[in-house]
């Protein structure tokens, strides 16, 4: 078999061992990034519709080697998925986070969003990862939302399971759970209802983008807010960059949106500002 498909398989293989490689050696140059203190987190807005109040911020990560452009997470994230190095970098992150926003939820009542990946989730001590994080920075756990992708939700087996009690035992305290980038995966809706889960992030892709069908487009935005809202979850659109956008979502009824109308990514110190009444749209 291996001699049969030998012509077709095998730049295939070499595409995959060129990727790895890339991979590992990101890898390596990231391990020493996050030695170095040479990772940041950027906070974008998210705008709550019921009185145009940015209501919390979602952290990004930034790798900013010295003297170059910062490096969009795209880029390195999977690396460190690979690797296993997200679980330090995802530790760091949440304590960055937890820190950075401990302030702006004392004073303007902000919460903040963090990304978790599904090896950080499979660690068997993650709920004592996020204790920690909260506990070092005098965040109340019910400032602290999570976003995770509907992936790991998903599936029988121990991994889902693990993933299930830690969220349960997270969400005892308060803390939220978002799914993000919702309705780009491949999974039932049956588990809307069962999992622990508090918001759904509704993927950018879903905003008409163009003129082309609207009223489809807007139709299938309309069935998942709907969707959201018979099960009790939050809505938060994703990737709103129009005023259109905006409207069309306050119209639907979906509670929050983001996006660069409502601002992008910025670093800590621009981010305080965000939350100042008279700058909120
Ligand atoms: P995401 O969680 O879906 O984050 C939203 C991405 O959309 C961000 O890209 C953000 O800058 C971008 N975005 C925001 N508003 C708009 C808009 O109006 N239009 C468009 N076109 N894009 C918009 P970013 O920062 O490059 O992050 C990419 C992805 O990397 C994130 O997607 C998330 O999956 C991952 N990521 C970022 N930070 C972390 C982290 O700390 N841990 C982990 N595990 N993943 C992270
Ligand atoms: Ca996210
Ligand atoms: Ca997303
Ligand atoms: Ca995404």
């Amino acid at each position: 078999a291996k001699a049969a498909g030998k012509d077709r398989v095998l730049p295939f293989d070499e595409q995959l061992r060129d990727q790895q490689l890339q991979r590992s050696r990101t890898a390596e140059q990231l391990r020493a990034a996050l030695a170095a203190d040479e990772l940041a987190v950027h906070y974008q807005p998210i705008v709550a519709l019921d009185g145009n109040r940015v209501i919390g911020v979602e952290a990004l990560v930034r790798w900013c080697p010295p003297g170059g452009a910062p490096i969009g997470p795209d880029r390195f994230i999977p690396a460190a998925e690979a690797s296993g190095l997200i679980v330090a970098l995802g530790d760091w992150v949440l304590a960055r986070a937890c820190r950075d926003a401990a302030p702006w939820h004392a004073r303007h009542g902000a919460g903040v969003s963090v990304n978790v990946s599904p090896r950080q989730l499979a660690e068997p001590d993650f709920v004592c990862r996020v204790h920690r994080a909260l506990e070092a920075s005098g965040l109340p756990g019910a400032a602290l939302t999570l976003e995770i992708t509907e992936g790991v939700l998903v599936g029988a087996g121990p991994q889902a399971e693990l993933t299930i009690a830690h969220l349960t035992a997270l969400r005892a305290i308060g803390v939220r759970v978002a799914i993000d980038d919702f309705g780009t995966g491949y999974s039932s809706l049956a588990y809307l209802r069962d999992l622990p889960i508090d918001i759904l992030k509704i993927d950018r892709s879903f905003l008409p983008h163009s003129s082309d069908d609207v009223a489809g487009q807007t139709a299938l935005v309309r069935a998942i807010v709907d969707l959201a809202r018979s099960l009790g979850l939050i809505t938060v659109a994703e990737g709103v960059e129009t005023e259109e956008h905006a409207e069309l979502l306050r119209r639907l009824g979906c509670d929050r949106v983001q996006g660069y109308l409502l601002g992008r990514p910025a670093p800590a110190a621009a981010t305080a500002h965000a939350f100042a009444p008279e700058l909120v749209a």
